[in-house]
C-alpha cells in the first residue's frame, strides 16, 4: 500500500494553456514556501499529448506511481487538435481518467460563483446572476464514461455500432450524495438532485438511493429532486434557486460547463475531485481548472490563470487543512480584480488587460 505524503504537490501542467496556468501557480505555492514557512514539496511532471509525445503513453506507470504518493495533484489541461488522430487508449484524455478511476476520485466539487466585480462578464442579465454560488457535486468515477461494455463493433449489414454503458451501484451514488449533503450543511442547506429517472433505470435508482440516504442520515438538509434537462433550463432560467446540484458523471459534465457560463468565463473556475478518506484519514485528490487546453490561445501569455490558482486554494482547504491560507488566496483574487485587473477573456471597458503572468504576479502581491 503506497502512503500518501502529507505535503507533496504533484504538478501535471499538461497541455496547450496548461503549463501557462500552472505556472503561476508554481508561483503561488513558492511564495507560500517562502513567506509562510509552509513546506510543499513540489514535483512536477508530464501528462496527456506531451507525455504522448515523449513517453508514447499519455500516463506513464512512473507518473501514476508520483500522483499515488502525493497528497494534492495539481492539473492544468490535457489535449488539444495535435492528438486528434491518435488511437482511443492513448489520447491524452485517458490519462485524466485513468488518474480519476485509480486513484478512486469520485466526488468532484465544481463550484460556480459569480464574482461581483465581473457580473457583467456573464451573457446573463446582471439581476439573474449577481450574488450566484451553486457548487456542484458530480460524481466522477463511474456512469456512461466508465460503463462496460462500451466499443466500436461492425454489424451485419456493414454498419458500425457505438456502444456506451450507464451504470450505477447503489455504493457510487451513496458515497457521493453524501459528500454532497455534508457541504450542503456548511452551506445553505440545500441539496438537488438531478438524473433522467423518468427513462434511464440508473437514474431511478440514483433518485431512490439519494432519498433513502437523505430520510436515514440527513434529514435536516432539504432535499428535492430534478430531471437533469429541467436543471439545464433552470441554470440559464433562475440559477439562484440552486444551493448544491448533486448529479452523475454525464449530467454533472454538462450542467457544470453550463453554469461556468453564468460566471462569465471558464477561465475563473476551479474544480477538486476527492476520493475517500482511509482510516489514518490520508485522502488522495486532483485539483484541476475546469477548462481545457484552449488551443486557439495557447503560447500567447493570455490564458486566465484564476481557475487553477483557486484550485490551488480548494487544495489548500479540502486537502491541506489550511483554510486560513485558502481564505487569504481567495481574497487576494478578488482584490486583484477590484484593481480592474482582467485577462482578455474576462476584459471589459475601463479595465486593464494583463496577461497570464501579470495577473499571477497581482495576486501574489495581494497576498504579501
Ligand atoms: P477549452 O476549455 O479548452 O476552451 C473553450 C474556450 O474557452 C476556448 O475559446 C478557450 O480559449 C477558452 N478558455 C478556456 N480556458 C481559458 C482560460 N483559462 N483563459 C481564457 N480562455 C479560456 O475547451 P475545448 O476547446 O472544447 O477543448 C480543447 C481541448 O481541451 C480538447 O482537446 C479537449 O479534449 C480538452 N479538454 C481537456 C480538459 C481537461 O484537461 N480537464 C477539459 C476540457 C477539455
Amino acid at each position: 500500500m503506497i502512503k500518501v505524503k502529507k505535503r507533496r504537490v504533484l504538478l501535471l501542467p499538461g497541455d496547450g494553456i496548461g503549463p501557462e496556468v500552472i505556472a503561476e501557480v508554481k508561483k503561488v505555492i513558492n511564495w507560500f514556501n517562502e513567506k509562510k514557512s509552509l513546506d510543499f514539496e513540489i514535483d512536477e511532471d508530464l501528462v496527456g499529448g506531451i507525455s504522448f509525445d515523449k513517453h508514447g503513453t499519455p500516463l506513464t506507470d512512473e507518473v501514476f506511481y508520483k500522483a499515488l504518493e502525493s497528497a494534492v495533484i495539481m492539473l492544468g489541461a490535457v489535449g488539444g487538435p495535435k492528438w486528434d488522430g491518435v488511437e482511443f487508449s492513448k489520447k491524452p484524455e485517458r490519462a485524466l481518467l485513468k488518474l480519476r478511476k485509480e486513484l478512486k476520485l469520485f466526488a468532484n466539487l465544481r463550484p460556480a460563483i459569480c464574482f461581483e466585480q465581473l457580473v457583467n462578464a456573464s451573457t446573463l442579465k446582471p439581476e439573474i446572476v449577481s450574488g450566484l454560488d451553486i457548487l456542484i457535486v458530480r460524481e466522477l468515477t463511474g456512469g456512461v464514461y466508465f460503463g462496460e461494455p462500451r466499443g466500436i463493433k461492425p454489424i451485419e449489414n456493414g454498419e458500425r455500432k457505438g456502444v456506451n454503458t450507464h451504470t450505477y451501484t447503489s455504493n457510487e451514488i451513496i458515497r457521493v450524495a453524501r459528500v454532497a449533503f455534508d457541504l450542503a450543511k456548511k452551506r445553505s442547506n440545500r441539496v438537488i438532485s438531478c438524473e433522467k429517472s423518468n427513462v434511464m433505470e440508473a437514474g431511478q435508482l440514483w433518485k431512490e438511493e439519494v432519498q433513502s440516504l437523505h430520510d436515514k442520515d440527513y434529514k435536516d438538509v432539504e432535499l428535492s429532486h430534478m430531471l437533469a434537462d429541467n436543471c439545464a433550463m433552470q441554470l440559464v432560467r433562475n440559477p439562484k434557486q440552486f444551493d448544491v446540484i448533486l448529479t452523475d458523471n454525464l449530467f454533472g459534465d454538462m450542467l457544470s460547463d453550463e453554469a461556468s457560463m453564468l460566471t462569465g468565463s471558464l477561465g475563473l473556475l476551479p474544480s477538486a475531485s476527492l476520493g475517500a478518506k482511509n482510516k489514518d484519514g490520508e485522502m488522495r485528490a486532483m485539483y484541476e481548472p475546469i477548462h481545457g487546453s484552449a488551443p486557439d490561445i495557447a503560447g500567447k501569455g493570455v490564458a486566465n490563470p484564476i481557475a487553477s490558482i483557486l484550485s490551488f486554494a480548494m487544495a489548500l482547504r479540502y486537502s491541506l487543512d489550511l483554510d486560513k491560507e485558502a481564505e487569504a488566496l481567495e481574497k487576494a483574487v478578488q482584490q486583484a480584480l477590484n484593481d480592474g485587473l482582467r485577462t482578455k477573456d474576462i476584459m471589459s471597458d475601463k479595465m486593464k488587460e494583463v496577461s497570464t503572468s501579470q495577473m499571477g504576479d497581482a495576486i501574489i502581491s495581494k497576498l504579501q
